[in-house]
């Protein structure tokens, strides 16, 4: 579907796949005589031969775009910026938050490291724990992609050309939104997916310190709530009609998950690894670093609203419910 007003284009991209994404979607959008692209799909021939295909079939060229908006750096997100930025010295917006792990900044990459291996620790992962965070630290170190060349600038600021930029971390810590305030549209990243619910992620502030992930992710969909646009255009899947609606449909999921780990914890699993192996046996192993830090979240939040405490013993978090 592409959209058009007097002033403005949007070209969506959307590269359908397998998985439960469905589509990987990212954007080239005119606007007032300039041209845009949000997010930048996977670096892949795929995705660069739909990227040319779509710019020549609106008439337009490589050379005629002026920036790229990134709405977070996951790489389904950014991975064509690679190859554009190699034959364009075209600004790249994105939140100083992804900047880290996109330049493959040692130090931080390092105290990543320190981060989750203990963390890991503290929820009882042990040795396979410890093996996972020595693997993504090794798998960060040798990335051959880096962000190093590009003309970044980062995006701490109110708007950016006439979006307006609002930041909706949780998912990832340097999650924005870009708004278009005369259209009522709102390009929102992975903040919501209309076929499925999306995770929040633990990950550290620049100084070690813990994010409480899904607390960030419940306040973004409030603000998606209160700024009621018309239309989300997501990273995954397809338009979404009526965002605040669904962002209310998924604030009560938050709180049915939630329930869940609660009840467990009830029954006595008091610690995140034992927790994350009921509920997902396979993908423990599987997916470790997705299904343990989504599960953290949850724990930070029953902590923070007071449903659960939890002490430490041995170096390890034991979480019971808390008295009432
Ligand atoms: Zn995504």
């Amino acid at each position: 579907m592409t959209l058009f007003t007097t002033n403005t284009k949007v070209i969506p991209i959307e590269i359908p796949v397998s998985n439960i994404l469905k589509s990987i979607n990212f954007y080239i959008i005119e606007r007032n005589n300039s041209l845009f692209l949000i997010d930048a799909g996977v670096n892949h021939d795929t995705y660069w031969d739909a990227f040319v295909l779509a710019l020549q079939e609106h008439g337009y060229q490589l050379n005629d775009l002026d920036a790229i908006l990134l709405t977070h750096h996951h790489p389904d997100h950014v991975g064509l910026v690679y190859r554009i930025a190699a034959l364009l010295n075209i600004p790249v917006y994105i939140h100083p938050y992804g900047l880290p792990k996109l330049k493959g900044d040692h130090e931080y990459l390092y105290m990543s490291y320190m981060f989750f291996g203990d963390l890991f620790n503290k929820l009882n992962c042990g040795d396979f724990g410890q093996a996972e965070a020595k693997r993504v630290y090794n798998n960060r170190l040798n990335q051959r992609e880096t962000a190093i060349d590009w003309n970044i600038q980062e995006l701490n600021r109110q708007t950016v050309f006439d979006f307006d930029v609002i930041h909706i971390p949780g998912h990832a810590p340097d999650q924005v939104a870009f708004y278009l305030e005369d259209l009522d549209i709102v390009f929102s990243g992975d903040l919501l997916i209309e076929h499925q619910a999306v995770s929040a992620f633990t990950e550290p502030t620049f100084h070690g310190k813990r994010m409480k992930a899904l607390q960030q992710h419940r306040q973004s969909l409030e603000k998606i709530i209160q700024l009621n646009p018309k239309l989300a255009l997501s990273g995954h899947g397809t338009v979404i009609k009526e965002p605040a609606i669904l962002a209310k449909k998924r604030l009560d999921a938050i709180d049915k998950k939630a329930k869940r780990f609660l009840s467990m914890i009830e029954k006595g699993i008091s610690t995140g690894s034992e927790l994350v192996k009921q509920r997902h046996p396979v993908k423990y192993e599987k997916i470790f670093y997705t299904v343990i830090r989504d599960a953290l979240s949850f724990l930070d939040y029953l902590e923070d609203t007071g449903a659960v405490e939890k002490e430490e013993v041995n170096g390890i978090w034991h979480y019971k419910a808390s008295q009432t």
